[in-house]
């Protein structure tokens, strides 16, 4: 029997046990100190040894008898700050935070997983590397926090997956090459010279300086790159002024670039911080621009990508693996995957009879547990067969 064929109803019902526990118990971004404590304890039952690299989050190490490849699998498992509109029993019992993103289910999934490496650990070859990483939801993260202390030491190969709302349960969407966008972030000081409204000759106005700039940026992606390259240039915020009749002498925009290539970012970047300097300048005014380097473009590894394609197809059925395009959301999965070869993977969970059909980071945003045996099966899969191909 496969590794995936063993996963019974009786994990399958714990899975759906723990993900309801998470959801239930929310914790945001660096604050999963709970949900860590439950993690570390399952491991500890399980007789994994596991260590604690950063304040929160977990990482578990699954050792077989023989040497060979070490993988690393991994789930984030925080939640959002916002509050569940949701009304079902196991609903977040902590006001202001939500498991609106599905990290409750990657959490349980990677339990589960864990759970079914332990029983047949005499088998294995190498290292399973089980990543509970925290605070995915936030720039400067947890895989950033991660990488840093260390946690990719010596792996192989990397794999992670998101339950995805956008198509129904029982497709699996695997993608070569890149998968989701870079994220950066950036904030515009434009000063000026405040003044009376009535004699804007004897000021300089930064709210004029500003408008000028929101619309010079629209240029950057429409005149400035390359057609055929997904990117975006957002500008979020727009501050400036307090009064009707105030000339305001400081105005502040902030906002985000996305893209899918690392070359486009780095124009991207440099043609923002062109347009700043001298659209104010034409005017009169000041501006600067703080540039704050997110998460990078996450590409999936070609050989990673057949891989999951070949796990995938087994569990599901190849009729039922798709190739979704490229999102220019972020996720900071990219930070392992720049390092080392990975392959992230979409699982369905839409369902309109589980009342899973919300998007993501949306109140009623809801799962479709019967998802979890799905992710649960294609990891397992995917990791047994790198282990017998690669194993020494
Ligand atoms: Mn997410």
């Amino acid at each position: 029997m496969s590794w995936a064929e063993l996963v019974d109803a009786e994990l399958e019902r714990q899975a759906v046990e723990w993900r309801r526990h998470f959801h239930a118990h929310p914790e945001a971004s660096f604050e999963e100190r709970e949900t860590s404590d439950f993690i570390a304890q399952r491991l500890a039952e399980w007789g994994i040894e596991a260590e604690r690299p950063l304040a929160t989050g977990v990482v578990g190490h699954v050792r077989g008898p023989k040497p060979g490849p070490i993988v690393a699998l991994r789930a984030d498992i925080d939640a959002l700050v916002m509050q569940e509109e949701n009304q079902f029993d196991f609903a977040s019992r902590v006001p202001g935070r939500m498991h609106a993103c599905g990290h409750d289910g990657h959490t349980a999934i990677l339990l589960a997983v864990a759970r079914l490496l332990s029983s047949i650990r005499d088998q294995l070859k190498g290292e399973v590397r089980l990543l509970f990483q925290p605070a995915e939801e936030r720039i400067h993260g947890g895989a950033e926090g991660f990488v840093a202390a260390g946690v990719l030491d010596g792996v192989d190969l990397v794999l992670g997956m998101h339950l995805w709302s956008g198509f129904e349960t029982g497709l699996v969407s695997v993608r070569e090459g890149p998968v989701m966008a870079s994220t950066d972030e950036f904030r515009i000081t434009v000063r000026g010279r405040g003044g009376h409204a009535a004699f804007p000759h004897q000021a300089v106005d930064a709210l004029v300086a500003g408008a000028q700039l929101v619309c010079a940026l629209q240029t950057v992606v429409s005149r400035r790159v390359d057609p055929l390259e997904p990117a975006v240039l957002t500008v979020g915020t727009f501050q400036a002024g307090t009064a009707f009749n105030v000339i305001p002498g400081e105005a502040m925009l902030t906002g985000t670039v996305r893209t899918l290539s690392e070359t486009v970012r780095e124009q991207m970047k440099q043609e923002l911080d062109r347009i700043v300097s001298h659209s104010a300048a034409a005017l009169g005014a000041e501006a600067t621009l703080d540039y704050m380097d997110g998460n990078p473009v996450l590409v999936n590894d070609p050989a990673a990508s057949r891989l999951m394609a070949g796990a995938a197809a087994t569990i599901v059925g190849q009729d039922h693996l798709i190739s979704v395009p490229p999102s220019l959301g972020g996720e900071d999965f990219a930070f392992y995957a720049r390092r080392t070869p990975s392959a992230y993977i979409l699982v369905g969970t839409r369902n309109a009879e589980t009342g899973s059909t919300f998007p993501h980071h949306h109140p009623r945003f809801t799962i479709d547990e019967r998802s979890l045996g799905i992710g649960i099966r294609v990891l397992l899969e995917g990791l047994e067969r790198y282990l017998t191909t690669q194993g020494g």
